[in-house]
C-alpha cells in the first residue's frame, strides 16, 4: 500500500508529493500539477534518491538533467550514509 500523499513547501510554494506506479522511472516532477510523483515500490535508497532528484527539479528549475541527477545522487548518498535510508 502506498504511503499517504504529502504536501511540501518548495521555495515558498505548495507542492504535492504523490505515489504512483511508474514502469519507466522512479519519479517525475509535474509542474502543471505542482506535484512530485514517486514510485513507492522503489527500495529505500532509490526512493530517497528520486525524492532528492525531483525536489532538485522543483527547487532549481534552471538546472539541466545531468546536474539534477548529480545533485540527487550526491545528496541522497550522504543521507543514506547518515542513516536516513536503509542500505
Ligand atoms: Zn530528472
Amino acid at each position: 500500500m502506498p504511503p499517504k500523499p504529502r504536501r511540501t513547501k518548495v521555495r515558498g510554494g505548495n507542492w504535492h508529493v504523490l505515489w504512483k506506479a511508474m514502469p519507466l522511472s522512479w519519479g517525475t516532477c509535474e509542474d502543471r500539477k505542482r506535484a512530485i510523483e514517486l514510485e513507492h515500490r522503489a527500495d529505500s535508497p532509490t526512493l530517497l534518491m528520486a525524492t532528492c532528484h525531483e525536489f532538485g527539479h522543483v527547487f532549481f528549475p534552471d538546472l539541466n538533467e545531468e546536474v539534477v541527477q548529480q545533485f540527487g545522487e550526491e545528496l541522497s548518498g550522504l543521507l543514506v550514509r547518515m542513516g536516513y535510508a536503509r542500505e
